[in-house]
């Protein structure tokens, strides 16, 4: 196997458990010698090693200024049984945290580097397992995770594998990024398009074949059940709805009305094909297919208010170069929500962009508040739920954050 060693002193991150190792940071690289290439090649696994030949542990080798992700700390070679045993403990994980019932099927097994699995995402929805590798590594390792989970956990048959956003561009990767990789099903396809997954009791139609990321966003899934208490007999306005889940969460808590909005036709049919399901007799609910900016700019010239917005734009910020930009954009449209909440309204208004922290964000939503010049008070500081979990050793592992408001 190729090891890598490390400077002088670049072993005391990963003494302290952070599990990425940065390429200023590698000295040398020794290569297998049965190895016919002339450097590791993107996905391998390699040994990582101190300047003093202390063994570190291994990991994927990478492309870029992450070279590699650490899969197992102070060995040297992977166990025959690794994925099984780390599927496992996340299952047992979620298990533990009453996240797995008769009223709740959907939830997050496997949160990257939050549960030691650098570079994988895995997606329970019922039986049906979505798995996203963002490191060519894991692409490689798809078919033995995809078995491990269906050999730990028994609800799930299906095994989808969706990469084709988020696999890096720097290296030809061998393979399929999206398709089965394990299929109960006789027709994977009709199943996908009828398929039913449910959080907290209610149901959501899941489209992992079309739909965005791996077919849902479960990291909401706390916060909509806020949601659902501050609901009852409000105007409530849902922006960057996808699929609809905190609107179907206010329609549950009472909510007087709720106006969904997004800028995918294809989103907002799934919202109201959740909200007959559900709701079947519903007839508050209005699901509008448009642009943010100008769907406010335009509620505002007719003077239309709200008592309850949700904002849960997507990322602003892809990367670090993109903060400042991003931050003006949650001061622009936080400013616009605040102008139409009613006095004694309240904003639920969020961040998914991992490279805003928390302080940056509430910086901007202040300016925003300061903006409009009205009285906010912070009731809830929000963030990803417990099946997103956050390596302590890794807090780049936190992205989302929100805010719940209150407006006078
Ligand atoms: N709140 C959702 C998740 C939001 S994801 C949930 O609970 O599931 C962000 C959504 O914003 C996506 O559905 C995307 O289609 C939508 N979107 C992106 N740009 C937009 C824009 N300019 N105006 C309105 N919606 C937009």
């Amino acid at each position: 196997m190729t090891t890598i060693y490390l400077k002088p002193h670049k072993e005391e991150s990963l003494l302290r458990r952070h599990p990425w190792v940065f390429s200023g940071a590698i000295a040398r690289v020794t290569l297998d010698r049965d190895d016919p290439h002339s450097e590791p090649q993107e996905g391998d696994l390699v040994q990582v090693r101190s300047a003093a030949d202390q063994l570190l542990g291994i990991g994927h080798w990478q492309i870029g200024s992450i070279a590699v992700r650490i899969l197992a700390f102070g060995i040297d070679s992977l166990p025959a049984d690794f994925w099984h045993q780390r599927i496992c403990a996340a299952y047992a994980v979620r298990q533990s945290l009453g996240l797995i019932r008769s009223d709740n099927d959907t939830y997050r097994l496997i949160h990257g580097e939050g549960d030691f699995l650098p570079g994988l995402i895995v997606d329970i929805y019922a039986d049906t397992a979505v798995l996203q590798a963002h490191s060519v590594g894991m692409h490689r390792c798809r078919q033995a995770v995809a078995e491990a989970i269906v050999a730990g956990i028994p609800e799930v048959k299906n095994v989808y594998y969706k990469s084709d956003d988020t696999l890096p561009f720097k290296a030809p990767v061998q393979g399929d990024k999206v398709g089965y990789l394990i299929s109960d099903a006789q027709s994977p396809v009709s199943h996908a398009e009828e398929f039913w997954s449910m959080e907290n009791g209610l149901q959501f139609r899941i489209d992992w074949l079309r739909g965005q990321k791996t077919g849902f966003f479960i990291d909401q899934r706390e916060n909509r059940a806020l949601v659902e208490r501050y609901a009852k007999g409000k105007e409530v306005l849902n922006m960057f709805c996808y699929t609809g889940g905190f609107s179907l969460y206010a329609l549950r808590g009472g909510a007087k009305s709720v106006d969904s909005v997004d800028v995918s036709q294809k989103a907002i049919d799934l919202v109201n094909a959740n909200v007959a399901h559900n709701f079947p007799k519903a007839n508050n609910h209005t699901a509008v297919t448009a642009d943010a900016f100008e769907y406010l700019t335009a509620q505002k010239t007719a003077n239309r208010t709200f008592d309850l917005i949700i904002l849960d734009p997507p990322a602003f910020a892809k990367h670090r170069d993109a903060v400042r930009n991003a931050l003006r954009g949650y001061q622009r449209i936080n400013a616009k929500a605040i102008e139409m909440i009613r006095p004694g309204g309240i904003l639920f208004t969020f961040s998914c962009s991992q490279a805003v922290d928390k302080e940056a964000f509430r910086l901007a939503v202040f300016s925003a508040a300061a903006q409009v010049g009205r009285n906010v008070r912070i009731l809830h500081q929000l963030h990803q739920p417990q099946d997103h979990p956050i390596n302590i050793y890794h807090p780049e592992g936190e992205y989302l954050k929100g805010l719940v408001l209150y407006v006078e």
